[in-house]
């Protein structure tokens, strides 16, 4: 496998299919750039090395072809002031107009192609369509971790019209690596740290880490589920019902498999789910009827800081609560200011899935982890141990 910055792009046409699926205001103004800011790395590597970059990327759920609301050009003026060059567009990403502004491309230059996904043939990772899509580059570079979890022709199909010359980008090579360390080679003591609203979500992600982790803290919605399933009374919390059963088993498993599975002592419950209503602490096993729990107490955050600091590795997915509002966010940010803690003191920190990467965000600790993965459902699906389609098709 070739590495993106031992690689020569001089006189090459790179291929680089990124994740520029950003949020546009009704104006058609890009809200939130990160994900454009974090390509912009490995787009620049390209362009210094005297190569031409072909970005490609979808936006949005565009249903039936071209809609003005989700096209890339969009995004021009905002890429151009961050490359500080000019950028061509392409109204199609396949045909005519492309083929000829891919071929005029100097070294130097950046051409952006219009939304993949206004063809439908792009999710259903067509072969034809990705064929045409590879004859307009020399170099296939995917950096869009984002979607490395699906088939689709320009995240894995068109990988196998470059079997010389495909390759991550920085994101997908940091993601990767970030992802490996932990679920590869750990250092111990390795503390995952579980929350969000459901089980369901996490079932999977929880059983591959039983056999990896030395520690287990769950959080959210979903220990009142635990606890439960092991016999305690949770009020109007939120349960699943048929997942009773299998939380049992996974407790059991935990136990067989030596991993400590830490199941809050205390709760915050409140009378109704509102940050206005009434609020109170209860043990965890013991939640009144017609109160619900919406974040872990003090007791629980003491505990859970103290496994959180003596580890040297931690995987942190899920709000400890409802964090969103500001009642019940004691415990989650009590959580990422431990993770940062224990970060400062050596160990490796990976925060990864929409509302954790929010509140490290919110509490402004991205700096002092070691990483936040931007990939959301693909990053679970790797730590769930499955084969991401995006990953295996540059490795092969
Ligand atoms: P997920 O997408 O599964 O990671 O869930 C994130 C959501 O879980 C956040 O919006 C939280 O507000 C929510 N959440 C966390 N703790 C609780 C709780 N105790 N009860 C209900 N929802 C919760």
């Amino acid at each position: 496998m070739k590495t993106f910055e031992s690689f020569n792009f001089n006189g090459k046409k790179a291929l680089v299919r990124v994740d520029f699926n950003v949020p546009l205001d009704e104006r058609f103004h890009i809200t939130d750039t990160m994900r454009i800011d974090a390509a912009i790395p490995t787009i620049m590597k390209i362009l210094k090395d005297g190569g031409s970059v072909i970005l490609m990327s979808h936006l949005g759920r565009p249903k039936e072809g071209p809609a003005e609301k989700f096209s890339l050009k969009h995004l021009l003026p905002y890429l151009k002031e961050k490359t500080g060059t000019e950028v061509l567009f392409a109204n199609d990403c396949i045909g005519e107009e492309a083929k000829q502004l891919s071929a005029n491309l100097k070294g130097g230059q950046i051409l952006l192609l219009e939304n993949l996904r206004f063809y439908k043939q792009e999710e259903k990772g067509d072969e034809e369509f990705a064929s045409k899509l590879a004859s307009l580059g020399d170099v296939y570079v995917n950096d869009a971790f984002g979607t490395a979890h699906r088939a689709h022709a320009s995240t894995a199909i068109i990988a196998r019209f470059f079997p010389e010359n495909k390759m991550f980008g920085y994101i997908m090579e940091n993601e990767v690596k970030s992802i490996d360390k932990v679920l590869k080679n750990a250092e111990s003591p390795f503390t995952a740290i579980l929350g969000g609203a459901k089980v369901s979500g996490k079932i999977e992600i929880i059983n591959n880490l039983i056999g990896k982790v030395d520690n287990l803290l769950i959080g959210g919605g979903m220990m009142f589920t635990f606890i439960k399933a092991l016999g305690g009374e949770v009020g109007s919390s939120l349960v699943e019902e048929d997942l009773l059963q299998l939380a049992r088993e996974t407790s059991d498993k935990a136990e067989a498999n030596n991993v400590r599975l830490y199941i809050p002592q205390d709760t915050i419950i409140a009378d109704a789910f509102s940050n206005d209503a009434a609020r109170s602490e209860s043990k965890s096993t013991h939640i009144p009827e017609g109160w619900m729990g919406l974040d872990i107490g003090p007791e629980a955050i003491r505990a859970y800081r103290e496994v959180i600091l003596n580890s040297k590795t931690i995987l942190w997915n899920g709000p400890m609560g409802v964090f969103e509002m500001p009642h019940f966010e004691a415990g989650t940010k009590a959580i990422a200011e431990a993770v940062a803690e224990a970060t400062q003191k050596g160990a490796f920190s990976l925060i990864g899935g929409g509302d954790s990467v929010a509140a490290i965000n919110k509490y402004n600790l991205k700096d002092k982890v070691s990483y936040v993965s931007t990939g959301g459902g693909a990053m679970l699906e790797y730590i769930e141990g499955k084969e991401l389609p995006g990953v295996a098709a540059i490795k092969k």
